[in-house]
């Protein structure tokens, strides 16, 4: 005889404690008040985190010399430090590192860092797991949006890097991990408020201090954001731009029917600060027999005009089942050509990680959405076996 149970009326089992890795100063100073210490001490008492947490990279309360034992224990009692768990880690030949971090049950994304970019090496992190855009050249735009990541697990992602490379304290001179690029899964600018919260606890001097002007977000082109993006995070700004005209650009960004390419240019020209130090960069990935012409390559630059800037030539980088293929190597050539004559400097991007699937548009997680009546139907079942 089998005996069936019913769980449905079980209550959803309790999360585990709550980490505070990577959370910001106002949501550490809010954590400090849940404990019962009142503001002025909370915000003394984020800050002394922040700096063990972020710039020491503790991972144990009790290392927390200048907190007081009493406090310490009380701090252990409710909270962790941990990481999300890593689901998976890979590490390519050019010795670019892949993870998959779970950062709740079935809601995974993924982080790429890449050695000898930027100063020293970048990190690129996902601000969603999944995305909403479709673009159709793009791994992650067949996945549906799973949902937005918060700020804490945006910072989680560099806090593992920075685990992995063993960069602790990060005061270091010669660092390894020296810009963020939000280049990863999802679209930024959809997830504004995270984005701008993560910038805050990344570019804090007493914490992970990695400057703003190293860190650049990237976007396909949310028009209305862009010029907010600039006065709340003081970030660099890229553009997925991959067509000169709209007609194409609406068949590979879809976005573009919503924000078309005069839109899209007003906004970045409202981008604060732009000039000679601060350019907005132009990725434009090169798809064979699609985008790849001289004549574009000329429109392109006159495109440009008069906007600071940098261009990104990418190598199409194909993905299982992907329906275009990459421009041919000559032709790269003679359309940066065209590029560099135009006075822009090496516009061609080497493609990195391509055998763990870690390059430019290549990220995709198995997580799919799911109904939160079915995820806690799923953990309780887990649960209980
Ligand atoms: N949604 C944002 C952030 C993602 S950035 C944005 O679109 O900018 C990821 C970058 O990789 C974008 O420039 C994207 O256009 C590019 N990309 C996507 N798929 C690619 C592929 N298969 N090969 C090369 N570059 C790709």
């Amino acid at each position: 005889m089998t005996v069936s149970l019913d769980l449905s009326r079980r209550p959803a089992p309790q999360p585990g404690p709550k980490s505070l890795a990577g959370l910001s100063i106002p949501a550490l100073k809010a954590e400090m008040e849940a404990l019962g210490l009142d503001p002025k001490q909370a915000g003394m008492r984020a800050k002394q985190l922040r700096r063990w947490i972020h710039h020491f990279g503790a991972n144990d309360f009790s290392v927390m010399t200048d907190i007081a034992k009493e406090l310490r224990a009380a701090l252990g009692e409710k909270y962790i430090l941990s990481r999300p768990e890593i689901a998976d880690h890979q590490v390519s030949k050019d010795g670019t590192q892949k993870w998959l971090t779970r950062f709740a049950p079935g809601v995974e994304g993924e982080s790429v860092y890449i050695p000898d970019v930027g100063k020293a090496g970048a990190l690129c992190v996902s601000s969603q797991v999944g995305c909403t855009l479709n673009c159709t050249f793009c791994h992650t735009g067949t996945q549906a949006l799973v949902r937005n990541l918060t700020a804490q697990e945006i910072v989680q992602q560099v806090l593992i890097t920075r685990d992995a490379l063993r960069e602790w304290p990060s005061s270091m001179e010669d660092r390894l991990l020296t810009n963020i690029v939000f280049m990863g899964m999802g679209e930024p600018l959809y997830n504004l408020d995270n984005v701008a919260e993560a910038i805050d606890t990344i570019s804090d001097g007493d914490g992970i201090a990695i400057s703003r002007r190293r860190i650049t977000v990237s976007t396909a082109g949310v028009a209305p954001k862009i010029p907010e993006l600039g006065q709340r995070t003081g970030a660099m700004l890229a553009i997925s731009l991959h067509a000169t005209n709209d007609e194409l650009r609406n068949e590979l960004v879809p976005l573009n029917r919503k924000y078309d390419l005069k839109t899209l240019f007003e906004a970045i020209r409202a981008y604060p600060g732009l000039g000679n130090t601060k350019r907005v960069t132009f990725e434009y990935v090169m798809l064979k027999g699609v985008n790849d012409t001289l004549a574009e390559a000329r429109d392109l630059v006159r495109l440009l005009k008069g906007v600071p800037a940098k261009i990104n030539l990418i190598p199409f980088n194909p993905w299982p089942g992907s329906p275009y293929e990459c421009s041919d190597w000559e032709t790269i050539e003679a359309f940066a050509e065209v590029v560099n004559r135009a006075g822009y400097a090496s516009p061609i991007r080497t493609p990195r990680g391509r055998d763990i699937l870690a390059a430019c548009g290549q990220l995709r997680s198995e997580s799919v959405k799911v109904r939160a009546s079915e995820l806690r139907r799923q953990q309780q079942e887990a649960a209980s076996s």
